[in-house]
This record gives C-alpha cells, sequence and structure tokens, in this order.
C-alpha cells in the first residue's frame, strides 16, 4: 500500500471515529433522558425501558466498532496495517476503503463468519 493510501485510510478511520464518538455522546444524553422520563409517575414505563434497551444496544455496538477502529489506527502506527491477521496477505485496498477496520481478507472473512 502507499503512502498516500495509508493517509487516506488514516482520515476515514478518524473521520468515522469522530462520527462514532458523537454518536455515543448522543446517545448517551438520550438515555439519561429517558431515564428522567422513567422516573415521572405518568411515564409509560414499558416503552421507556424498551428505548432505552435499543439505545443502550447501540451504543455496545458503536463502543465495539470504536474499539476495532482504534485497534486499525494503531496497526497503522506500528506498520502492520492492511495484511490479513489470518493468511497474512495483503487485504485488498478496495475492500480497506469500505472497511478500513477490516482485519481478514475477504477469503478469510468468509471463513471466520462461517466459524461464528
Ligand atoms: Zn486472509
Amino acid at each position: 500500500m502507499s503512502e498516500n493510501e495509508f493517509e487516506k485510510i488514516k482520515e476515514i478511520l478518524l473521520e468515522r471515529k469522530k462520527q462514532i464518538l458523537k454518536n455515543i455522546d448522543d446517545n448517551s444524553k438520550e438515555i439519561d433522558g429517558l431515564k428522567v422520563a422513567e422516573a415521572s409517575d405518568d411515564a409509560d414505563h414499558a416503552t421507556i425501558s424498551a428505548d432505552t434497551a435499543i439505545e443502550e444496544a447501540l451504543n455496545v455496538k458503536q463502543q465495539k466498532e470504536l474499539k476495532e477502529i482504534e485497534y486499525a489506527l494503531f496497526k497503522i502506527a506500528n506498520g502492520s496495517y492492511g495484511i490479513c491477521e489470518m493468511c497474512e496477505e495483503p487485504i485488498g485496498e478496495a475492500r480497506l476503503e469500505v472497511k478500513p477496520q477490516a482485519k481478514y481478507c475477504i477469503v478469510c472473512r468468509e471463513i471466520v463468519e462461517k466459524r461464528a
């Protein structure tokens, strides 16, 4: 992968990271709001609990992606980025542009998904 390509991917990752942090922040505020509503007497508790659960699940998902992105940034820094962790072949640039936090090439990804 060329130096420019690395810079481009890094940019995508940092941008995504910023977006996720904002999403988590927004979600957390939403959850707080729901919890305040839940504490009031005339609230529809069942609906609010369901909404809170959805927002919390969303946050868990975002945090997982955030970790993947931070891991990818770490790999860029130590020079192991863009190499499949399973077969150690380079992951295609087209794939990395779509999913910059990818750890496996397309072939290995399928194997991992089938195993899961
Ligand atoms: Zn592979």
